[in-house]
């Protein structure tokens, strides 16, 4: 169906700063081309101290919902009429969905991760999890993981954030978990009997593309290696991973998972996945 904009058209949105190279529009506008509904998704450029009149605007401009990224996702919190229970817990929100001039805040990062981990057949029940970053995507995953993992073990550039989310884990969950400074050793020692190794830091994220959160030498054939990372594809974490034998999941799958949920939270319909995918290699490959 062709793009048509009138007096009814909806509107759906991104902000964040940077935003420029968001897939968001591509996937969201296709998805809605394909079911024919009548709306558009838009990216915007919003600075962090204009977040508050961004949102103000949206609603009264009876915006339908809007996907935040960084560095929004903890601040838009206090702005939104209700977060979701899960949300809450993680302390970022990634959707917003506009229910009669009410704001209601999801997370769906972790679930999209878990369908990324379950479309490559990679179970998590009673495995133990090396979980690297403690930021907004490491915080999602961990809330998510913990329903299945039987230990987990984070790891983080500031350790006191580790810590602090092995803490808060191990209240609400009964997984053995704990919170390490991410180095060299303690990555030696974790990975020696670990299943799944997850990079849910930026590192490796284009334009810095050299860089890699865990040295290869560390990595085994026995470990399922995740890269929250998307751009690009192909990480030079996973690169490595690869080399060494691991089997690899990148963050597309992840992205496009997220987007699913957050189009189903906003129209209740489901959207055209493989199509999605398609559209995000397209764009990702242009880029380069
Ligand atoms: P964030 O809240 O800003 O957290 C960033 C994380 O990366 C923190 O753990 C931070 O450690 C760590 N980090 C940054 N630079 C580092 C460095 N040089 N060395 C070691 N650690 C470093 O960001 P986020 O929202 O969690 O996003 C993290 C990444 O996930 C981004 O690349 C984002 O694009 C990606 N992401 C992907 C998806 C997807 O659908 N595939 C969804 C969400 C996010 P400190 O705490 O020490 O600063």
């Amino acid at each position: 169906m062709k793009l048509k904009i009138d007096g009814k058209t909806k509107i759906y949105g991104v902000i964040g700063d940077p935003i420029g190279h968001s897939l968001s529009p591509a996937i969201h506008n296709m998805a809605f081309r394909k079911l024919g509904l009548n709306a558009i998704y838009l990216a915007f450029q919003v600075k962090s101290e204009n977040l508050v009149r961004a949102v103000e605007g949206f609603k009264a401009l009876n915006f339908q919902g809007f996907n935040v990224t960084i560095p929004h996702k903890t601040s838009i919190m206090s702005l939104l009429d209700k977060v979701d229970p899960l949300a809450e817990k993680i302390g970022a929100v990634n959707t917003v969905k506009n229910v009669d001039g009410k704001l209601f805040g999801y997370n769906t990062d972790g679930l999209g991760a878990l369908q990324a981990l379950k479309k490559s057949k990679v179970k998590l029940d009673n495995k133990k999890i090396v979980l690297i970053g403690a930021g907004g995507a490491g915080k999602a995953l961990a809330f998510t993981f913990a329903n299945y993992a039987k230990e987990m073990v984070i790891l983080n550039r500031t350790e006191e954030k580790a810590v602090k989310l092995s803490k808060t884990i191990s209240e609400n969950f009964s997984l053995q978990v704990k919170g390490l400074k991410l180095n060299y050793e303690n990555l030696r020692n974790e990975l020696k009997n670990a299943d799944l190794l997850v990079n849910a830091t930026s590192l490796g994220m284009y334009p810095n593309v050299d860089k890699t959160p865990v040295d290869k030498n560390l990595i085994n054939q026995n470990l399922v290696v995740f890269d929250v990372v998307y751009n690009p594809l192909k990480t030079r974490f996973l690169k490595e991973a690869e080399e060494k034998g691991a089997k690899i999941v990148n963050g597309l799958s992840m992205f496009i998972y997220q987007a699913v949920e957050a189009f189903k939270i906003w129209t209740g319909l489901n959207p055209p996945v493989k199509t999605m995918f398609k559209v995000a290699l397209k764009e990702l490959k242009h880029r380069k």
